[in-house]
Formats: structure tokens, C-alpha cells, sequence
């Protein structure tokens, strides 16, 4: 089999968003393996084409216009994962899973095996690449207090690296910098008390429930927060909760001021972008503050 007989053309991005734009992409492909992907990276520079990495796609708002270039997409084909005792020390234990593996999946795995401090991960909605790549977090935790080892692949080469909290940043890490796809995690957690780790899912699943607007398509919140300040209550003092500038579907959620929904995903990603537009000069006339975006842009122009 040759590397093209997984290329797919002309692959459509709305329905791999959870935001709900975009439109196609020209070349497409959810590898198997590592090697498909150095394959695929071959082929793309081979025939001049721009790449993007896409996990869950729940962090990016891709463009009407589509993607003029290859689609890498971590998903179902690469999502295995595995749970095993850590020999050196009895009260801890690894999970090691595939980049493709939902981050859900693996904070759920992590719970019934029995292990603490993942419990922030069940909610939330990415992929473990794209949760490494983000340093995707919640409720005072995120993916740098649990990894200690990440494979990724770097100019073609498969690489393994030892990781300390040095890795990461706020909502960014040492991955998300020279072309660096995510292929695997490794986590290291402590054995805890089973039920007192599932009562921790339950509340953080209640309050995530309570507070975000999650049958709606979104992106969770769009804007990183600013230091010393919460995007949402400066949205919110701007008088913009529950705003649209037109009838697109594009509208801070009524729910949560941090979030930019896209009501029926009838909105474009122009529709989305305008408003995003409208709220950081909005807050920033308001405030001094300009808000930063935490989602990403795939295709088109950076805003
Ligand atoms: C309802 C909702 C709630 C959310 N709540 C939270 C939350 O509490 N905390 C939080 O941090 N985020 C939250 N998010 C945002 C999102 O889920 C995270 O940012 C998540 O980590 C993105 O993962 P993904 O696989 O969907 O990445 P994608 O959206 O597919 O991609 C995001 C970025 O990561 C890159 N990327 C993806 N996979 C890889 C890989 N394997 N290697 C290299 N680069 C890669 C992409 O190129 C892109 O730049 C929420 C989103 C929604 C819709």
C-alpha cells in the first residue's frame, strides 16, 4: 500500500470541528502509525503542501474557504491506550496513551484504574495530542502536572522526551513550537481513593454543566485569560453577554460570557471571526485589556 491510498481529497472541516465551520480540505488523512505520518509529511513536501495537525478539532476554528494543503488528523486510528503499575514505586502507576486518544477517555481510564489527578481531564473535549500541545487544563490543573514523557515527531524523526512542568505553559508547551506533532503521553499518577475520585468527576462534571454552554458548538472558551483578570467577567462588564452582531448564529453565549457559540452552527467562520474582532476591541476600550485567543485559526488568514 502506498502512502496516497490513505490521502483522502476535498474532505469537508465542519462536521471535525466542534465549533462547526469550515470547509474543505484539499488533502486529508488519519494515519495508522507513526510511520504513515513521516510518510504523509514526505508526500506533502514532495508535492509543496502546507500541513496541519487536527485532533479533536475542538480548539480551532476552521475556514469557510477550507484548507489549501494536507490535513493530518490524529483520531480513532491512533488512540490505543494502556494502563500499568509503576514496578519502582507501588503507589503510582502510569497511562500511556496514543495522541489520537480522547482526553475524556483517558481521564475516565485513569479513574477506574484508580488513579488521582486526572479528574480535571474527564471534561474536557480534545484529543491527549492536542490536550499535550495545549497544556489543556481545568479547575487548577492541567496536562503538565501528570506527563512525564512525550513521543512526538520533529523533522521526520520519531523522538521521546522526558517532561517536567518546564515543558509547559499557560494553554501552551514545548510542542506547539517547530512543525512538533504529538504521537503519545506518558502520565504518571498516584493510586488513590476510588470513590472519592469518582465523586471529584461527578462535581467537576456538575459544575462544568452548570457553567458552559455545552450542547451548543463552540470552542470552549476563545479567549486565554489575561493575567489578573477573567476574559469572561471582562465580557460580561462590557455589557456583552448574550450579544450578536447579526442573526449568523455567532453569539457570546448567554451562559457563559467566555464563550463564542455558534447557535444551530449556522455561523461561518468570518461570522465568528467578526465577532471575536468586535469583542477584543469592545474590552479593550473598555478595560485597557486585550484579550488574547486561545482557539486557533486553520486555514484562511489569521483573523
Ligand atoms: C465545550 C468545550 C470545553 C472546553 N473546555 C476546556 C477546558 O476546560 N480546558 C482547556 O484547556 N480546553 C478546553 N477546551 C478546548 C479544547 O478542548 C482543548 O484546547 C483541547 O486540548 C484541544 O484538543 P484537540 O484535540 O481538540 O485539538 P484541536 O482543536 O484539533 O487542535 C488544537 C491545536 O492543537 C494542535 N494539535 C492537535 N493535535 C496535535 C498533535 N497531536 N500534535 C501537534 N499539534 C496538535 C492543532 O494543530 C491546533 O493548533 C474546551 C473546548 C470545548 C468545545
Amino acid at each position: 500500500m502506498s502512502i496516497e491510498d490513505i490521502i483522502r481529497r476535498d474532505v469537508l472541516l465542519k462536521p471535525l470541528t466542534t465549533m462547526k465551520t469550515g470547509g474543505p480540505a484539499s488533502y486529508f488523512a488519519e494515519p495508522s502509525s507513526e510511520e504513515e505520518i513521516t510518510g504523509l509529511l514526505d508526500y506533502a513536501k514532495e508535492h509543496g503542501l502546507d500541513v496541519f495537525i487536527l485532533g479533536n478539532g475542538s480548539n480551532v476554528i476552521a475556514d469557510d474557504e477550507g484548507f489549501e494543503g494536507l490535513i493530518i488528523k490524529l483520531g480513532n486510528n491512533m488512540s490505543s491506550i494502556n494502563v500499568e503499575d509503576d514496578p519502582d514505586d507501588s503507589e503510582y502507576g502510569f497511562i500511556t496513551a496514543q495522541a489520537g486518544c480522547l482526553l475524556s477517555k483517558f481521564g475516565n481510564t485513569a479513574a477506574t484504574a484508580g488513579f488521582e489527578g486526572a479528574e480535571f481531564s474527564c471534561g474536557i473535549p480534545g484529543s491527549v495530542g492536542g490536550a499535550v500541545f495545549m497544556n489543556a487544563g481545568a479547575y487548577g490543573r492541567d496536562i503538565s502536572d501528570i506527563a512525564v514523557e512525550v513521543r512526538y515527531i520533529e523533522n521526520g524523526e520519531v523522538k521521546l522526551k522526558k517532561v517536567s512542568k518546564d515543558d509547559f505553559g499557560y494553554r501552551t508547551s514545548f510542542f506547539a513550537h517547530n512543525g512538533r506533532i504529538v504521537t503519545g503521553l506518558r502520565a504518571r499518577l498516584k493510586k488513590g481513593d476510588k470513590e472519592a475520585i469518582d465523586a471529584l468527576v461527578r462535581e467537576l462534571r456538575d459544575k462544568r454543566n452548570a457553567s458552559q454552554p455545552l450542547t451548543v458548538p463552540s470552542c470552549g472558551s476563545t479567549f486565554k485569560r489575561p493575567e489578573g483578570y477573567f476574559a469572561g467577567k471582562l465580557i460580561q462588564d462590557s455589557g456583552l453577554k448574550g450579544f450578536s452582531l447579526d442573526d449568523s448564529g455567532a453569539q457570546v453565549s448567554p451562559k457563559h460570557a467566555g464563550f463564542v457559540v455558534n447557535n444551530n452552527g449556522t455561523a461561518g467562520s468570518g461570522d465568528i471571526k467578526k465577532l471575536i474582532n468586535y469583542i477584543q476591541d469592545k474590552v479593550y476600550a473598555d478595560s485597557g485589556v486585550r484579550l488574547e485567543c486561545e482557539v486557533r485559526f486553520l486555514g484562511g488568514s489569521e483573523k
